[in-house]
């Protein structure tokens, strides 16, 4: 008799809806209480420091050290007076998550006694220690020092009674270490090439910003329950478990009524999430059972990413006051739908004209023409780099398993708008030419912001849609951070700009018209990228064939994709847009695949273990259990009765028997595909080594354990079942 999963069951089901204390005040009265936004910079800051600040912010500019001194004095303060008592960096290394070292605000005065110190210094730059992070092997090449500086683009804020500054972290010699310094040089390469061609339409125009909406989806399980799966403690998900009866086929689920339960946590999460200065907005119930979503206001894309880090951190941090994990993992359970984390991006000037939204005026429509076409054709050139952005060990198990994106990047455009390019490419006549005449305009332009308005024309299957005025990049994983994808996206579309711009600004010196370059430029590029679009059924087998015919990357194992950022098109356009070096490039594909192998690492550790100490043993129990009875019943009944009421006991057994040596037979199988692997050096290889040979026996240990579950005792089944997770009631 399992004791344990029975206990946890048990101690599941005491866990109740807790209230939640909601402020006495209204939204807008605790909203960003714990930011240090421009309210209470003012309130707290000089008045020429605050001038100041907010110039180097809105203008890219850097502080001088007086100012940073005097930030640093009213940042102390303000924190201070919200409970603060430390303070610290809080930077995205190239693992999951954020890191942080906190210091206390203190030090010693002249007397002996201890004041309240915070300085200039201590909030532009420290030095934590790099050496424990992961660098791809630049800090030994290098230096083993870090550091990490302030990102004054992004607000500090209150956590945990810590003040949190916000900020890059790169090596001595200066290569990043993190993900947000390519993000911030992505975000200031695409506001530069964005906003040289937008001045085309508007000459006014200063920059451009990148906008991000992530939908973060998740899942939610009992804390008791989840303590009883190993898998789910050190991996994240279910490495084993059969489906259960009832699971997402009636589509019960999906926007259904929330769980009470469930809902005090979203409440108690949107609470906190509100005093972050995070946007959460909308909250519902997803395709599977106990997978939820939230999603905020679209922000400009550092922030945004910020927020969403902070999110992920939250979220683990309030579901436990609920008694409930949350899982951020790409799949967490077999045989129902995986999670993403959409990222919805769009580009939009400081003139508040969003770039791919069609507007009202035939202007406008080349304007949004323009800057569509240049996304096709970087999406296009950079599919297969695209792909690598989003692929991990993780997120692998979801690519292509027919509830989320297949592994080959294409954009849906929906037909309108695809049937509007198509004639752009094609029809030469002087009438497109003629934006300044009513009838010219009528031709197609001027009829795109009616039809496109109507945003019904949806295709879930895509893993790069546009939906009306931005595109949803949704083959992003739900535990990613999100600048990954972002930094990819931005710096290709930055410099397909560069270049188109280039190319027009020819035109013009050759005489041509804005228009006549225009347009002859955007034909070329539609003629170069239409490839590029596909509005069919991205899970069908044809899909694959065409998309290799068409030339798009279609190769589906995660350590050869990131190939893709050292193929000499990235290497060449990270370079042009000032992004990443090659040797920042080169290091962080080591950091990828070695995190690769080290997850698949965990993973085959934890499934033999669970293998041959949880499953087998119980399924022998079970055996024996069986072996018994028939030896009694036949003693008992000899002859053909005996054996007649004993066949179908027999039958079990050697179907126990088949599976538990399979088991066994392929558990030592994978040892031996590790022992070998862990024996490669390069860490390409390696990371190969482990999805070529440690993945399939694990797929086949699963397989045999899965069908062990519907075979044993119920009451001997040492583990949670899905049905028991996937409950919550
Ligand atoms: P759906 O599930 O229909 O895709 P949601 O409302 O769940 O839509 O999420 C849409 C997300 O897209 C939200 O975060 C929203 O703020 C964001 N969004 C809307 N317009 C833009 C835009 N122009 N740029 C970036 N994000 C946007
Ligand atoms: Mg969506």
């Amino acid at each position: 008799m399992s004791s344990l999963r029975f206990n946890a069951i048990d101690k599941a089901s005491l866990h109740k809806a807790i209230a939640i204390d909601l402020p006495d005040q209204r939204p807008d009265q605790y909203y960003g209480c714990y930011v240090f936004n421009r309210q209470k910079m003012r309130q707290y800051l000089p008045a020429p420091t605050y001038d100041a600040l907010i110039d180097a912010i809105d203008n890219k500019k850097t502080l001088s050290r007086e100012i940073a001194d005097s930030v640093a004095e009213g940042m102390k303060r303000w924190a201070i007076d919200n409970g603060a008592r430390h303070y610290t960096h809080w930077f995205h290394p190239l693992t999951d998550g954020t890191a942080e070292k906190h210091d206390a605000f203190i030090q010693h005065g002249a007397d002996g006694t201890i004041v309240e110190e915070f300085t200039g210094k201590l909030l532009v730059q420290q030095e934590p220690d790099a050496s424990s992070f992961p660098n791809g092997g630049i800090r030994n090449t290098f230096e083993a020092r870090g550091y990490s500086a302030w990102d004054i683009s992004s607000p500090a804020f209150i956590l945990d009674k810590t003040l949190c500054i916000p900020t890059i972290f790169i090596s001595y010699t200066g290569e990043s270490l993190d993900y947000k310094t390519p993000l911030l040089r992505a975000l200031n390469s695409v506001d530069k090439a964005a906003a040289g061609v937008a001045r085309y339409f508007d000459p006014k125009v200063k920059h451009v910003h990148s906008y991000l909406g992530w939908e973060q989806e998740y899942f939610l399980v009992d804390e008791a329950l989840y303590s009883a799966r190993p898998d789910l403690v050190l991996t994240g998900r279910t490495l084993m478990g059969h489906e259960s009866a009832k699971n997402q086929q009636l589509e019960d689920h999906y926007f259904g009524a929330i769980p009470s339960r469930v809902e005090a946590f979203m409440l108690d999460l949107e609470t906190e999430c509100h005093k972050l200065g995070i946007p959460a907005k909308t909250r519902h119930n997803e395709v599977a059972p106990n997978q939820f979503e939230l999603a905020p206001i679209f922000e400009e894309t550092n922030l945004a990413n910020d927020h969403n880090l902070l999110l992920m951190s939250l979220m683990h941090e309030v579901a436990r006051r609920h008694n409930f994990r949350v899982l951020l993992h790409e799949k967490p359970f077999a045989g129902i739908n995986g999670s993403g984390k959409h990222n919805n991006w769009s580009l939009g000037t400081d003139r508040g004209v969003l770039l791919f939204a069609p507007g009202k005026t035939a202007t406008d429509n080349l304007q949004f023409i323009t800057f569509i076409t240049n996304v096709m054709a970087a999406v296009h050139r950079h599919n297969a780099l695209l792909k690598a952005s989003i692929a991990s060990a993780t997120n692998a198990h979801r690519l292509g398993a027919n509830e989320a994106p297949p592994a080959i990047i294409s954009i849906f455009l929906g037909s309108y708008l695809r049937n509007v390019l198509e004639r752009i490419e094609t029809n030469d006549t002087e009438a497109w030419l003629n934006f300044s005449d009513k009838k010219g305009m009528r031709l197609d332009v001027d009829q795109i912001p009616e039809i496109l308005v109507d945003n019904t024309d949806r295709n879930r299957t895509s893993p790069f849609a546009f939906t009306g005025n931005r595109f949803e990049f949704r083959a992003v994983g739900s535990s990613a951070n999100c600048a990954s994808a972002m930094i990819a996206l931005n710096a290709a579309v930055a410099d397909q700009l560069n270049q188109f711009k280039a190319d027009v600004d020819a035109r013009l010196e050759a005489g041509e018209s804005l228009n006549q370059a225009l347009l002859a430029e955007i034909r070329s590029l539609l003629a170069q990228c239409k490839d590029i679009n596909f509005d069919g059924n991205g899970y069908s087998d044809e899909w694959k064939e065409e998309a290799a015919r068409r030339g798009l990357d279609c190769e589906i194992s995660v350590p050869r994709m990131f190939d893709a950022y050292l193929q000499p098109s990235s290497v060449e356009m990270f370079g042009r847009t000032g992004v990443l070096s090659k040797v920042e490039l080169r290091a962080r594909n080591e950091v990828k695949w070695e995190v690769y192998t080290k997850k698949v690492q965990i993973e085959a550790r934890v499934l033999g273990d669970l293998a041959v100490n949880h499953i087998i043993p119980v399924a022998v129990r079970y055996r024996n259990i069986l072996a018994d009875n028939v030896l009694k019943l036949r003693a008992l009944f000899p002859g053909k009765k005996g054996e007649e009421l004993t066949t179908a006991d027999t039958e079990t057994i050697e179907r126990i028997s088949t599976h538990t040596a399979t088991i066994n037979e392929q558990a030592e199988l994978m040892v031996e595909a590790r022992k070998k692997a862990n024996r490669i050096v390069d860490e390409r290889e390696k990371a190969i080594a482990y999805h070529d040979t440690v993945i399939p026996p694990m797929e086949v240990i699963r397989y045999h354990i899965d069908k062990l579950e519907g075979m044993v005792d119920d009451r001997m089944w040492p583990l949670p079942k899905y049905r028991e997770l996937l409950f919550i009631r």
